[in-house]
């Protein structure tokens, strides 16, 4: 089966990760700091925090950004669950914002209508590696005191009119995991332009562990002393995984450049054909494209699902909607509350995308696609 993702592993990260093992230190070591300063490096120049997950990576962020029981996070229902509840495992109220029927990409004019005075984060996605509209989203999260944050999970190296993921919200996070753009196996970090929210998030992402003695309330004792002032995790990402992760991030620019070219070449063959859809672009977005998500319209979705399958195909659905989950809907979130994200649903395919795919491959996805329509 052709998979919808996966990573591309080279000579080069197999040696990177091999030295590690063969050094002194297999977490807490050189390879974390380094890997750090590299994302940092791409993603605006903000201290970053590396986790064991993107998952992991939004937990940080919001016990960082101090959500809590009483506060309000506006997010988008098309995206992975973690973006939401991530919120909800520390008590807030997530309230759903419907997206712009096209891209996906949460509407700006719905959580301007969401948020109010508990509201705390507003958190988008960069679904398919495509920027969201954070102007505008900063400007309503400024208007209540809320801070932004951008899932970015699929969309690291990514660009909007020049600036980088990364620097485009308040907060970013990203995952590592193989299918995005770049892996350290399991994996994930933080990012944010203000660097006590991020000092907060490594405290979480460390036990809560306070190290620093001049912020000592224990003042008695010896040179092996630390102190937990508020609950953490160990979300510590290892230096193997991050020595993986830094040989990946050189290699970046070229994933690209290679999904580019993919997502040129399925624009191009998939152009005029009756009965799908392709992703839209905005002008000034220079996307990593994470996915290449096809809507597939007359209700026939899942039924091209089941035959690209059954052809060797992985295609994917990429997302349920958040609130459709039994976990949400036991909390009294309604079907219908977001049609626009449920209407994207009904209709999204995520054809295969990843660096290592051919042009060949590529027209196989296109020439068995366009075949099930016929
Ligand atoms: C993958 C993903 C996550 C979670 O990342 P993991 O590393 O799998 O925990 C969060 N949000 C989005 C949008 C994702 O695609």
């Amino acid at each position: 089966m052709l998979p919808y993702g996966r990573q591309s592993v080279s000579e080069d990260d197999v040696e990177a990760v091999a030295a590690v093992l063969r050094g002194d230190w297999l977490t807490t070591g050189p390879s974390v700091d380094a890997f750090e300063a590299a994302v940092s490096a791409v993603s605006g120049g903000h201290p970053v925090v590396s986790t064991t997950s993107g998952t992991a990576a939004l937990h940080v962020a919001y016990a960082a950004a101090g959500v809590g029981p009483g506060d309000e996070v506006v997010t988008t229902p098309m995206t992975f669950v973690a973006t939401a509840s991530g919120a909800s495992i520390l008590g807030a109220t997530v309230r759903f914002a419907d997206v712009d029927p096209d891209s996906g990409l949460v509407d700006p004019g719905a959580v301007d209508a969401l948020v109010g005075d508990r509201t705390r984060v507003v958190a988008a996605v960069d679904y398919a590696g495509h920027p969201c509209d954070y102007p505008r989203l900063q400007a309503i999260a400024d208007r209540v005191g809320a801070l932004t944050l951008a899932d970015a999970a699929h969309s690291i190296g990514g660009t909007m009119d020049g600036r980088p993921v990364g620097d485009l919200a308040d907060i970013t996070t990203f995952s590592f995991f193989p299918t995005k753009n770049l892996t350290t196996a399991e994996g994930g970090a933080v990012t944010a332009k203000d660097p006590a929210l991020v000092q907060r998030g490594r405290e979480f992402h460390n036990i809560g562990l306070v190290r620093d003695p001049s912020r000592f309330q224990l003042r008695d004792q010896g040179p092996w002393h630390q102190e937990v002032h508020a609950f953490g995790l160990n979300y510590r990402l290892t230096d193997v995984g991050c020595a993986l992760g830094l040989s990946q991030l050189r290699r970046l620019p070229d994933f690209a450049s290679r999904r580019a070219e993919i997502k040129a070449r399925y624009d191009g063959a998939l152009a005029g054909v009756a009965g799908v859809r392709t992703p839209p672009q905005s002008p000034g977005a220079a996307p990593v494209w994470h996915l290449y998500p096809v809507r597939v319209l007359d209700g026939r979705r899942r039924e091209v699902f089941e035959r690209m399958r059954d052809a060797g195909i992985g295609v994917q659905v990429n997302y349920l909607p958040v609130y459709w989950h039994p976990v949400y809907a036991e909390l009294g979130y309604r079907r219908g509350m977001c049609p626009n994200a449920e209407a994207f649903y009904e209709q999204e395919l995520s054809l295969p995308m990843f660096p290592d795919l051919t042009d060949d491959q590529v027209d196989r996805v296109v020439e068995t696609l366009t075949s099930v329509l016929r």
